[in-house]
């Protein structure tokens, strides 16, 4: 029997055998994978993976789930083959994982873009990583410029992995089902050769500003970063908007804006 879900930690719990194959195949484990779940409640998607696995990782904040989790597990399989961290992924430090690890997970759509801000940090450790998140979520990773859905987390995403959605997941494949549709997404981080802004910090700073009035142009929203006649010396017409913006821009801006 699932256990009762709670909002606060946005439970939706996967029921659809189809699904959970589909994602499992997807994500394709191999058996020597340092693998980690993020939110792996009642364990959907835990147990098939454990099936194809020597060893899984899983971060999981409701301490009651997390109880009963490691006793389905202990039922099926050796305690030294799950290590279960009962924490708040947003303060979960992924570095001792080691520098070649595999992250999967049914997100919990309330804290999605505040984690894969913290999991970016990890990226030159991360081999890829598989999510289901709600769908306007990965509409907004994917999304190219010109676009409603193009805006800080496309950009900075962008800057760092190749992303692709798989598929769709309607909201009947949950219990309780969800009041959106959800999508698989695959993240893979890009070469160390791709084009790289001067300093990281400077450039989110640079599209946040951009991104913070959306409607307003960069002379405008880039005015405590870069004057208007510097935008235009880069080619880039400071009567545009951000979200025309390419990311090989908004790198030329963040690297011309620290020499000012
Ligand atoms: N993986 C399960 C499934 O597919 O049925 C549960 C998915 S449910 C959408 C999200 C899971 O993430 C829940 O188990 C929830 O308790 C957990 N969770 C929510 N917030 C979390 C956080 N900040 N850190 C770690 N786990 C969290």
């Amino acid at each position: 029997m699932l256990p009762k879900a709670k909002k606060k930690f946005g439970q939706h719990f996967l029921t659809d055998q189809l699904i959970i194959d589909r994602i499992v195949n997807a994500i394709a484990p191999k058996v020597d994978d340092v693998m980690i779940e993020i939110g792996p409640g009642p364990g959907a998607l835990t147990l098939p993976l454990m099936g194809k696995l020597n060893h899984l990782h899983a971060v999981e904040i409701d301490r009651d789930l997390a109880a009963a989790l490691v006793n389905t597990v202990r039922a099926r399989f050796a305690a030294s083959q799950f290590t279960l961290h009962e924490t708040d992924v947003l303060d979960f430090d992924f570095a001792p994982l080691g520098d070649r690890f595999r992250c999967v997970g049914n997100l919990p759509y309330n804290i999605s873009t505040p984690f894969l801000f913290h999991l970016a940090k990890y990226e030159s450790a991360l081999i890829d990583a598989t999510f289901m998140l709600q769908k306007e979520v990965v509409d907004r990773m994917v999304a190219a410029p010109d676009t409603e859905a193009y805006g800080r987390l496309s950009v900075m995403l962008q800057y760092r992995f190749a992303m692709k959605r798989l598929f769709d997941v309607p909201p009947e494949s949950f219990t309780p089902p969800p009041k959106v549709n959800s999508a698989i997404v695959r993240m893979v981080p890009l070469a160390t050769d791709r084009l790289r802004a001067i300093d990281d910090a400077q450039l989110a700073k640079i599209v946040t500003a951009g991104f913070g009035q959306r409607r307003k142009t960069l002379s405008n929203t880039l005015k405590p970063y870069i004057p208007a006649n510097e935008i235009e010396a880069l080619g880039i017409d400071p009567k545009r908007r951000a979200e025309t913006l390419s990311l090989a821009e908004f790198i030329l801006l963040a690297d011309a804006s620290l020499v000012g």
